[in-house]
């Protein structure tokens, strides 16, 4: 038995997931930006929502949360640190918290970077990390709080998880960021293919995520970055591309 994350497409680029425990058939929703297509979702899927997990205090993440705490009373989850900016919450979390979720665990990863009190979850029980807007297949988060110390450290942290984990992202960025990280590594094979295949799927409308972590560590710039001063580089360097 294993937990299963199904995307959901909100606003203009981006992506809520549908988080199940194929154990206890309990739903979680991440990052909802909207309610309609959140419940939507959980409709289809039984009609019972049990956790809302936040990774971070943006609008883009969290507006679809009153009307869903409203309708369906889920546990919300987010950083004990940024209870002041975020939704209230039912389980404020810290850094190596484990959160249960039906017969499964989320473990709480903070990484600050694109905001101070961002966190990410990782639930080894299906091999699906969500780390909102903190990495991105073949990028990384703007640095909205945090510097880039903060942002190298924090993509450090995944550098543990298994080779199949599941990246499962707060957008769909990809595309623009293949552009950028083939013009900073022009040579490498894995990104090219994964740009070509990138160009494919949204040729025919599709999402590139979830993408593995094997992938995103042979692609990704900013997760091959060799220091904290390189990735600083390569985001300044992007934000004006
Ligand atoms: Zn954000
Ligand atoms: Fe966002």
């Amino acid at each position: 038995m294993t937990v299963t994350a199904t995307r959901i497409p909100m606003l203009v680029d981006n992506y809520s997931w549908l988080l199940r425990d194929q154990a206890t058939g309990k739903l979680a929703i991440v990052d909802p930006a909207a309610a309609e297509p959140a419940i939507a979702a959980v409709e289809a899927a039984g009609g019972k929502l049990d956790h809302i997990f936040l990774t971070h205090h943006h609008p883009d993440h969290i507006d679809g949360v009153p009307a869903l705490a409203a309708r369906y009373h889920p546990l919300v989850v987010g950083h004990a640190a940024d209870s002041h900016r975020l939704p209230k919450l039912d389980i404020a979390v810290r850094e190596g918290d484990l959160v249960d979720f039906g017969a499964a665990q989320a473990r709480v990863i903070a990484v600050p970077g694109h905001t101070l009190g961002h966190i990410a979850y990782y639930i080894a029980d299906g091999g699906i990390l969500l780390p909102g807007d903190t990495l991105f297949s073949l990028g990384c988060g703007r640095l909205f709080e945090g510097t880039a110390e903060d942002m190298f450290t924090s993509l450090q942290k995944f550098a543990a998880l298994p080779d199949e984990t599941l990246v499962c992202c707060g957008h769909e960025y990809t595309q623009s960021n293949a552009r950028f990280a083939l013009s900073v590594d022009p040579q490498n094979e894995a990104l090219r293919a994964r740009a070509a295949a990138v160009d494919g799927l949204r040729a025919a409308g599709q999402a590139t995520i979830p993408v593995t972590l094997a992938s995103e560590r042979a692609c990704n710039p900013f997760l091959r970055a060799p220091d904290a001063a390189s990735l600083g580089r390569l985001r300044a360097a992007k934000d004006v591309f």
